[in-house]
């Protein structure tokens, strides 16, 4: 099959290291743990979707765009790099933001405002009607002579996969450069966008396979999320060949009691693995993920891979938002599987 890349912008510190995690591997025996360390693609606009907005903003200045105008949670990484990477790029961005507006902004949502975005905050009664925020935003911004471009949740569409499409060529050069065997690559799902782009590497360039833990909907809904995004990429990307039909490994048994939720065993798991390795995890997404990873290592599910490669997805500002709860779970540095 004859894939021909589009156009990029060159946003993110690429290639992203492949490092080994010698004594979380040693600890929990089975496979090899290694990360693959797109939280360091940017300082503050890192993790993994400036991989993603390196394809779809240069989508967005093709079409002469002027405007971002992207949608997520209170606390999204992704609304937090779109706006940074706006002001790079000289952009005006709008925010669509999923919650209450809190009487101090934080984190994330600080830094989109120090980036220069518009923050505008729906609760959930007015967020579930998504397409109606963003066309009242877009025809506001048209009516003040602006060329907003619309960015999915997550900047997973057709068009931000291929951030991830060429990660995975990326991972399957590290693997063959470290010479390693009988991978798995593991990463959060959220909007299906990281996956997507993952799985479809793997089946169009090899690679490893690769397996993702939900962080907030269900197996079935990313199964479906992923299919459609791929469908679409293929109808515009490459619709006279045959789509692709990517093996999906998804694993929804880690999602605890929902989105943004965590209990004191993932406050424990992200202590150890700051304390154990110096890997500084996020409570919403890597977090969960990682749990997932080595509670399987442990109980041997992994068993016939020599090598798992955790994709670590960034979103560390995402942890000052639960610095009370890591004090009020009194999280001790022991593994807690
Ligand atoms: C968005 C995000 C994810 C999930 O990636 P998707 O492509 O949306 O599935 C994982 N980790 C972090 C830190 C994120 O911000």
């Amino acid at each position: 099959m004859k894939i021909t890349f589009p156009d990029k912008l060159k946003l993110a510190n690429l290639p992203a290291p492949l490092v080994p995690l010698p004594r979380i591997s040693k600890h929990l025996g089975g496979p090899k743990l290694w990360v693959k360390r797109d939280d360091l693609t940017e300082f503050a606009a890192g993790g993994n979707k400036i991989r993603k907005l390196e394809y779809v903003l240069a989508d967005a200045l093709s079409q002469k765009a002027d405007w971002l105008i992207t949608c997520g949670g209170i606390q999204s990484n992704h609304c937090r790099a779109t706006a940074i990477l706006a002001g790079r790029l000289g952009l005006g961005c709008q925010l669509i933001l999923r919650g209450v507006r809190p009487t101090e902004l934080s984190a994330n949502t600080f830094l989109g405002h120090l980036s220069g975005a518009d923050l505008s905050f729906y609760g959930a009664a007015d967020y579930a009607n998504l397409d109606r925020l963003f066309r009242l935003h877009i025809a506001r911004l048209e009516s003040q002579g602006h060329r907003p471009y619309r960015i999915p949740t997550g900047a997973s569409d057709e068009v931000g996969i291929w951030g991830y499409i060429d990660a995975g060529v990326e991972l399957a050069k590290d693997i063959k450069a470290a010479n390693l065997e009988r991978c798995l690559v593991c990463c959060a799902t959220g909007s299906g966008g990281t996956h997507a782009g993952l799985a479809l590497a793997h089946e169009l360039f090899g690679g490893a396979p690769v397996r993702a833990y939900a962080v907030c909907d269900d197996a079935n809904y990313f199964a479906n999320k992923v299919k459609a995004d791929i469908s679409r990429w293929h109808k515009r990307y490459c619709a006279t060949s045959e789509l692709p039909e990517p093996i999906l490994d998804i694993c929804d048994d880690f999602i605890g009691r929902g989105y943004a939720q965590a209990d004191s065993q993932l406050l424990a798991t992200i202590s150890w693995a700051a304390k154990t390795e110096g890997l500084i995890l996020d409570p919403v997404y890597t977090g969960k993920a990682f749990l997932g990873v080595i509670t399987q290592i442990r109980s041997g599910q992994l068993r016939e891979y020599e090598n798992i490669i955790f994709v670590h997805t960034g979103g560390g500002f995402g942890l000052f938002p639960y610095q009370s709860a890591f004090a009020a779970s009194g999280a001790q540095a022991e593994p807690y599987i």
